[in-house]
């Protein structure tokens, strides 16, 4: 084997961000390989993807599922192990150039970490890690020298943007936002919403928990608390616009007002292979992107007002400490309800609001405290589900 190959640690292999980075090794097996692969539970798509690219090692970390995973891969050179346990510890061995972090939630945060401690790029799909303890893992990853590149395709646009940049100055970025599938609705439509209909997103289509915060704009409140922490922003020099045909994936702005633009069909392939393959650039045969077929690319405010998540997220990044944390927190619990049609569209911000207010406030919180916090705002938005009034949603269908 080349000495070139980066060796690729997948965790999250089996969902839409690791599906997608599976398919970038395999069309560049001369530039990665894929090392090591980790799933949630799902067995069957995890043995097909071990089988085919044969890693070293494969995770499942849904340990009532390792017997069937071993047995299926018992007649290959494959390590097979299970538990979330395994994916903290393995993600630091030695041979691991790059950990990719596709799982969803907060279950990023301490796999990325460890991989950090060990040396290891994090190429960062997981933004909740950054969105809950940010100023602890770029911490560390200046301490440890490691590069934290963007799979996100807003913060791979600016992260794109800036190449051949890092001597100026950044006056401010740009974060562009679908709208996602509720765009221009207002908040009697929002109250009759199912999940169905936030499920269908107009550009993109990725796992359940992203494509809600998609519609309730929680997502670009997460990526604006991203953002600050990759590139060292304070919140008033990110802005948020609506572009509804997400050709422009960001911008930046700079002290001279100069602003550049990352622009392309959407296609999540492109920042993964970009993080990958970071600072070169490698040839592939994606769609190309036709302005032609685009005489309109266009530009509005978002409502805050009526999408009342991103204004949540914007007072948690300027409170600090642990807030972003409770409102991650909050926000998995309410998507998840929101998921199992045990809550409505806009409870969800009225869940995260409560949190902010009930849930102890710490300045400077430690991973310790971090932890603690996420534990007690999961049962306390629990709870919280269980005690709202009765609304339309009741009466849907389970
Ligand atoms: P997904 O639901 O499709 O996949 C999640 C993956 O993580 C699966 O492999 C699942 O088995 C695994 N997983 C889930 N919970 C886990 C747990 N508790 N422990 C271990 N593994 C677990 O999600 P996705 O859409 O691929 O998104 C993954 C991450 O990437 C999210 O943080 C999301 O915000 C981010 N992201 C996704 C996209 C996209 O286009 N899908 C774009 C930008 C950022
Ligand atoms: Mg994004």
């Amino acid at each position: 084997m080349s000495n070139n190959i980066k060796n690729i640690a997948i965790l999250g292999s089996t969902g839409s961000i690791g599906t997608q980075t599976l398919e970038v090794i395999k069309d560049n097996p001369s530039l990665f390989r894929a090392f090591m692969i980790t799933g949630h539970s799902n067995a069957y798509l995890l043995i097909q993807q071990a089988m085919e690219f044969l890693p070293e090692y494969v995770i499942i970390c849904d340990e009532a599922k390792y017997a069937e995973v071993k047995e299926a891969l018992s007649h290959l050179p494959i390590n097979v192990l299970a538990g979330y346990q395994a994916i903290k510890d393995m993600v630091t061995h030695p041979e691991i150039h790059i950990v990719l972090t596709a799982m969803v939630g907060f279950a990023g945060l301490e796999p990325t970490i460890n991989a950090i401690k060990a040396g290891k790029d994090i190429a960062l799909a997981n933004k909740e890690t950054l969105v809950v303890a940010g100023e602890l893992v770029t911490g560390l990853a200046k301490q440890h020298n490691v590069k934290i590149l963007p799979v996100d395709s807003e913060h791979s646009a600016i992260f794109q943007c800036l190449a051949g940049e890092e001597h100026n100055k950044i006056e401010k970025i740009i974060l562009t936002a679908s709208g996602g599938p509720f765009r221009g609705k207002t908040t009697d439509f929002l109250s009759t919403v199912t999940r169905e209909h936030a499920l269908k997103h107009p550009n993109w289509v990725m796992g359940a928990k992203i494509t809600i915060d998609s519609a309730s704009l929680m997502n670009k409140g997460l990526e604006v608390i991203e953002a600050k922490w990759l590139f060292g922003l304070e919140a008033d020099q990110i802005d948020v616009i609506v572009h509804p045909q997400s050709i422009i994936h960001s911008m930046v702005q700079f002290e001279d007002g100069s602003i550049k633009a990352q622009m392309g069909l959407p296609d999540m392939k492109l920042p993964i292979q970009y993080a990958l393959s970071y600072p070169n650039r490698v040839k592939n045969n994606f769609k190309r992107f036709d302005f032609v077929n685009y005489p309109n690319l266009s530009f509005e405010k978002p409502d805050l007002d009526t999408f009342r998540n991103l204004k949540l997220a914007f007072e948690a990044l300027n409170r600090k400490g642990n807030m972003p944390c409770i409102v991650n927190a909050a926000n998995e619990i309410a998507v998840a309800a929101f998921l199992n049609n045990d809550t409505g569209f806009l409870d969800m911000s009225d869940i995260i609001e409560t949190c902010m207010t009930k849930i102890g406030y710490i300045e400077q919180p430690k991973l310790g405290d971090y932890l603690n916090t996420d534990k007690e705002t999961r049962i306390f938005a629990q709870n919280l589900i269980k005690q709202m009034p009765l609304k339309a949603y009741d009466l849907k269908e389970k």
